[in-house]
């Protein structure tokens, strides 16, 4: 099994179990890079990176982290953040999307947590919050609560995800709204049969 595996990989997991079949056993790229929507947000995580050195909620006093990769050999993962705040007593996680689309859907929980348990594992303080920033036609923050049932939701994906690349198995999925633009609808027994392009 690749080793580490990387928060994008559950996150793939935890989006479509079968991206985890198509990208890890059969080698299969995504394309996402194609679409305009990734692009954009390449463009704005980069500017946060090289511009946004300073910007903290007027709640938080602390060290500002960008961009920073962390590692943990107890879980066998790797992931980096947008940015965090590293407080006397906590650390509070900053995500940035580009999307108007507000809504915390699962898999974004899952990044949260994985990502959580990461720093909690290298800093060694408790994260207890963490704060989306959506940025695309309008700026929104939304404020999520970690807790355990998050970061062992999180943890049990990634276990999922390395069951999967360890059995080389195809995973069992159901249609719905996620199979009428995945980009491997058309090889994927489930999106096949129910697209007709
Ligand atoms: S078409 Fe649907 S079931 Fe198949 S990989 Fe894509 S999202 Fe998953």
């Amino acid at each position: 099994m690749r080793f580490p595996l990387t928060v994008t990989d559950v996150v793939e997991y935890a989006f479509c179990p079968k991206f985890t079949y198509f990208i890890n056993i059969l080698g299969l790229e995504q394309f996402e890079q194609k679409r305009g929507t990734v692009s954009a947000g390449l463009i704005l995580h980069r500017k946060h990176e090289r511009d946004n050195l300073k910007y903290i909620p007027k709640e938080f006093t602390g060290k500002k982290i960008i961009a920073h990769k962390f590692f943990s050999t107890k879980h066998g993962l790797s992931g980096k953040i947008d940015e965090a705040i590293e407080t006397s007593n906590e650390i509070v996680l900053i995500e940035r999307k580009y999307s108007d689309n507000h809504k915390i859907y699962p898999s974004l929980k899952i990044q949260l947590g994985l990502l959580s348990v990461l720093i909690e594992d290298n800093l060694h303080k408790p994260v207890h919050k963490a704060i989306v920033i959506f940025s695309k036609t309008k700026r929104k923050e939304v404020y999520v609560k970690i807790d355990d049932v998050i970061k062992k939701d999180a943890i049990l994906m990634l276990n999922n995800t390395k069951q999967v690349i360890s059995n080389g198995i195809m995973p069992e999925s159901n249609f719905d709204n996620r199979c009428l633009n995945c980009c491997f609808r058309k090889i994927c027994p489930v999106g096949s049969l129910n697209t007709t392009e």
